[in-house]
């Protein structure tokens, strides 16, 4: 059985990992990494407001998930360290060597620009948590003198940080959206959509775009006006859902189509860990639902009758909603739902 380890669980490396589950199942594969949590770093931007656990996933879990081994330890190599380990095809843990055929380093890269100093900040602190400290810090030193924030690079990263920072400082500034607006030179409602992440990417991206095309801001949100008369929705329009009322990693879920159609059903994909109980039915809701289980088996509590539903089969809600959903394991539960209003 060929072996492939991959060394850091970021983008890169979960994607490796995965599409390797999927297209070679009995690859032996195994994941080395310095944290414990794989984190959602395209979100990093959002750590002003929420806390970073929204946007971590335990590594462990998704080994489980996913079926590789995974190892933390963060790993000091050279380019003449990746040279022997080629050689030997073995790879030295703290604990243990890990043989190889195939060895995957997909370790990120850095910010350059790292100090120390407490007025400069790379990408690491928002990954630390300190996003909301920083952002309470500014906003006391403003209060006294006028401060300056000054951002390296104009990446995706750049951008994302600067618009969400700018979208706090203004709402804990209490300034209205129309103020902002007048500011910007754009219309509320343009602030209004980008700040419910209507519109992606960001402002500053979008009104450069218009100033170089010659056209109105407006112009980039005619797909949205015309939601109404599409007929199919990429994958990437998919909207990550929070149960707030339900235990954090009870449940992961995708609205599958843009928050913005308007549509009598509403179809989402919703995944339960194994051995994960929710305290309730995922929504607030008295219409109908209809949901077709992909894989994994779910136990269902209506009323005092438990029943379970397994792979194939359909639960479909009239009126009664569930008090428990339980997943007995041992593999996860994926179930097509559809809410309709
Ligand atoms: C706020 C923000 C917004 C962004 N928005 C977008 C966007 O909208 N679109 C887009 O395309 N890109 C975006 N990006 C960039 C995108 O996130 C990165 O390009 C992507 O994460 C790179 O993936 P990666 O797997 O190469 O590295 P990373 O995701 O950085 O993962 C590296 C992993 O390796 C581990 N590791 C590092 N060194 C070692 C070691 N020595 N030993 C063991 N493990 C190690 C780390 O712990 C980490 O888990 C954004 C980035 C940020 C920060």
């Amino acid at each position: 059985m060929a072996k492939v380890v991959v060394i850091g669980g970021g983008y890169a490396g979960l994607a490796c990992l995965i599409e390797l589950a999927k297209k070679a199942p009995k690859t032996e594969l195994s994941l080395i990494d310095g944290r414990a949590l794989h984190c959602k770093i395209t979100n990093l931007h959002k750590t002003f407001a929420q806390p970073v656990a929204d946007f971590q996933v335990p590594f462990a879990e998704l080994a489980e998930r996913f079926g590789f081994a995974f190892h933390r330890h963060r790993l000091n190599f050279t380019a003449a360290d990746l040279i022997s380990w080629q050689q030997t095809k073995k790879l030295p843990l703290a604990d243990r060597e890990l043989a190889f055929d195939w060895l995957v380093v997909c370790t990120g890269s850095h910010p350059l620009l790292q100090s120390h100093s407490t007025d400069v900040h790379d990408i690491s602190d928002l990954q630390d948590g300190r996003g909301p400290q920083l952002l309470e810090r500014w906003l006391s030193e403003a209060k006294t003198r006028r401060i300056e924030l000054s951002f390296v690079g104009a990446g995706a990263t750049g951008l994302q940080v600067l618009f969400e920072l700018q979208e706090q400082l203004r709402s804990k500034r209490g300034l209205s959206q129309t103020d902002l607006a007048k500011l910007v030179g754009v219309t509320p409602s343009t602030i209004s959509q980008v700040e419910s992440n209507l519109i992606y990417p960001s402002l500053p991206a979008l009104l450069k775009m218009a100033e170089i095309l010659a056209v109105e801001v407006s112009s980039f949100f005619q797909e949205k006006a015309n939601l109404a008369n599409r007929v199919i929705f990429s994958s990437s329009e998919a909207v990550d859902i929070k149960f707030p009322d339900l235990p954090d990693g009870s449940i992961h879920a995708k609205l599958l189509t843009p928050v913005d159609f308007e549509a009598k059903a509403e179809p989402f994909i919703l995944e339960i860990p194994a051995h994960q109980t929710l305290p309730g039915h995922f929504f607030i809701h008295r219409g109908e639902e209809i949901g077709y289980l992909l894989s994994g088996k779910l136990q269902l509590k209506l009323e005092k009758s438990v029943s379970t539903a397994r792979s194939g089969d359909v639960i479909y809600l009239t009126s009664a909603m569930p008090s428990q959903w339980k997943n007995p394991g041992p593999g996860i539960a994926r179930l097509l739902w559809i809410k309709i209003k």
